[in-house]
């Protein structure tokens, strides 16, 4: 069982425009913009438009949507910083590590030989 979605949350503010964002894509559905303590070089956080606390609370068809997005800016972060790899991380409740209850999926470019900042 999850909480319930709260609006007040840092990146429903960056959606509502009341924070500032270093946006990197946006579309009707979703919205992407660099992470503000990167654990690599391009880490970026893709977010839904919809009021979804975490992956458990998000309707399938959105998550979808969504997926798709995840991917497309993979895509475009592993080309962009020239990268080897890519890592995709996503939590969900406290007791995984999430501490921004709003949906986000990390996109970390990695490259060989680099280990991730903690
Ligand atoms: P964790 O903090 O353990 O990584 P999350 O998965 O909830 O847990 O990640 C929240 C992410 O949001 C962190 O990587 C953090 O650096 C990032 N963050 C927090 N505030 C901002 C902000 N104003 N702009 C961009 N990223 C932010």
């Amino acid at each position: 069982m999850t909480a319930a979605y709260d609006a007040n949350n840092i990146f429903a503010k960056i959606l509502r425009g009341d924070l500032p964002a270093h946006r990197i894509y946006e579309d009707d559905h979703s919205f992407a913009f660099m992470d503000i303590m990167p654990r690599g070089e391009g880490h970026c956080v893709v977010i839904p438009k919809a009021s979804a606390r975490n992956l458990l609370d998000i309707a399938a068809g959105d998550l979808a949507t969504l997926i798709q997005t995840v991917q497309h800016v993979a895509k475009a972060a592993l080309k962009a910083f020239d990268a080897d790899g890519v890592t995709i991380e996503q939590f969900n409740e406290p007791a995984a590590g999430q501490s921004v209850y709003h949906l986000h999926f990390h996109i970390i470019p990695r490259f060989e030989g680099v280990a991730l900042k903690p």
